[in-house]
């Protein structure tokens, strides 16, 4: 009899680059694995430490090392809760440790929670989602960054290089991108998704178009977002076409 059992949930999508699986069910989104010579880095820190265990775990059945750095993407909490549940080194921009710095006095109790709705510090979807992944959100602990960068930051992994990028966009001003030339993969971390922050989901002009002409100037072949299926060159200058289309589902 063959059992088959589901043995890891990272996807090997360049010989140096894995990515897990996104969940909408609770809010967490794609990781991924930058594998150099030298050493190895994470993409986001997942949105609670047992989400962070969950993805150790999976490179440990693919004999990945621990990542020696983990990268964040952006402040947005799917993305950097799950640090807390980590001593590895933390990278993130100024901008990014400056809202980590913020949260890092928020308070966890329903009142404080439902009080973040009413000023507009969080949002109803982000509250919804932190109710379903932490059982009890009073556990929750914000680890802030340990090397900070500015607008831009160059890490040679071994062999392996990965550009750094803060760009302007609507999603979060601190969102930064990652490109990995060697392999012509690029890490967009939300930066394509709309203002969700800010009354109805949407995009400004501005924003959206820069952000095309930016992103459009690295010579990827992969784009990989938070919360989608993996985009090609060409479905990802798709959606820059008609990003209604997309505005909910983001
Ligand atoms: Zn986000």
């Amino acid at each position: 009899m063959f059992l088959y059992y589901n043995l890891t949930m990272l996807t090997q999508i360049t010989p140096h680059i894995y990515i897990s699986d996104f969940d909408s069910n609770n809010d967490r989104p794609r990781l991924g694995y930058i594998k150099g010579d030298t050493f190895n880095i994470m993409i986001d820190a997942g949105n609670s430490p047992a989400h962070f265990k969950s993805f150790i775990n999976d490179c440990h059945l693919l004999n990945l090392k621990e990542p020696d750095y983990i990268l964040l993407t952006h402040w947005h909490w799917d993305h950097i809760f799950g640090l807390s549940g980590s001593s590895i080194p933390a990278i993130c921009s100024n901008l990014t440790q400056n809202k980590l710095i913020e949260m890092s006095h928020w308070k966890w109790d329903d009142a404080s929670m439902k009080h973040r709705l009413v000023t507009g510090e969080d949002i109803e979807f982000c509250d919804l989602n932190i109710r379903i992944e932490y059982a009890n959100p009073l556990d929750i602990r914000i680890r802030k960054g340990d090397i900070l960068f500015d607008n831009q930051l160059t890490m040679d992994l071994g062999n392996i290089t990965c550009v750094i990028k803060r760009i302007n966009n609507d999603h979060a001003n601190d969102s930064v991108v990652i490109f990995v030339p060697e392999e012509k993969v690029l890490f967009l971390g939300d930066i394509i998704s709309p203002d969700y922050h800010h009354g109805e989901p949407h995009y400004t002009k501005q924003n959206f178009d820069n952000l095309s002409r930016e992103l459009f100037t690295f010579d990827f072949e992969y784009a990989i977002h938070g919360h989608t299926e993996v985009f090609t060159r060409e479905s990802l200058k798709q959606f820059f076409h008609e990003p209604e289309a997309h505005i909910k589902r983001l």
